[in-house]
């Protein structure tokens, strides 16, 4: 059992009142979508943007994600709605795709006052992955789930904090920067990870997934601050930092 006074602020329960919910979703979707519409006037997509990030602000304020007491919260709530529109175009698409999943679950512990919205499963790409988009993150708890305290899914709920809250950041500082990069690095990526297949040891599906995907800095930053790279399923010879690595030590646990 754990007290309620040792849990930190952030994972106590949502205690909001039906009209304070309903007042912090009004203020949160109006500050968003004034943001989002200045925005959109200096580029011609006004429409776009303030329904995106007033929907943003409606859903937030809902669920009580930012966190108004620090300057994080604000920065949040702001680049949700300005810079990172394209990230929070895609969180809306998880929302609405994650209603059609059965048992998605979300996670009002892991979201409410932690400017982020956390699904324990719902769509994602493959196993036990979990995908980040805007301020989402869904199958946030992959196979082992984030609910209870058994040391796999304390050390998963590390990686949804280090790793996919990172990438939440990410998308929010380098606004669309960061989903250009992304989708560059993979089609580049691949392409050279086909080319340089045929001098590697790995099998061109672990060289391609290795250049393409753990290898690009977005997802090498992240994977180094949840102090996992080189991740079990990158290439040994390919994975950054590989040269340096197969120097000091033999072998590497997985
Ligand atoms: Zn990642």
């Amino acid at each position: 059992m754990v007290s309620v006074t040792g849990l930190a602020v952030a994972e106590l329960p949502d205690r909001r009142t039906t009209p304070l919910r309903l007042a912090e979703a009004a203020l949160a979707s109006g500050l968003g979508g004034l943001s989002g519409w200045l925005i959109g006037l200096v580029f011609g997509f006004e429409m776009w943007s303030a329904s995106i990030a007033g929907v943003n602000g409606l859903l937030s304020g809902l669920f009580g994600i930012y966190e108004w007491r620090t300057r994080r919260g604000w920065l949040a709530i702001l680049l949700d709605s300005t810079w990172g529109l394209v990230g929070t175009t895609q969180a809306l698409a998880l929302h609405v795709a994650n209603v059609f999943v059965p048992r998605s679950d979300y996670l009002e512990a892991q979201s409410y006052r932690r400017n982020r919205h956390v699904y324990d499963r719902g769509v994602r790409l493959r196993g036990a992955f979990a995908l980040a988009g805007g301020n989402v993150i869904s199958n946030g708890g992959g196979h082992v789930g984030l609910v209870g305290h058994s040391p796999a899914s304390d050390r998963r709920r590390r990686f949804v904090t280090a790793h996919e809250e990172l990438h939440i950041w990410q998308s929010r500082i380098f606004g669309p920067l960061f989903q250009a990069t992304y989708l560059i690095w993979m089609v580049a990526g691949a392409v050279a990870g086909i080319i340089i297949s045929p001098f590697a040891k790995g099998s061109i599906l672990s060289v391609v997934e290795t250049v393409a995907y753990y290898n690009n800095p977005f997802e090498y930053w992240a994977y180094r601050r949840d102090e996992h790279w080189p991740p079990n399923g990158a290439d040994d010879q390919i994975a950054w930092g590989a040269r340096r690595r197969s120097s000091t030590q033999n072998h590497r646990p997985h």
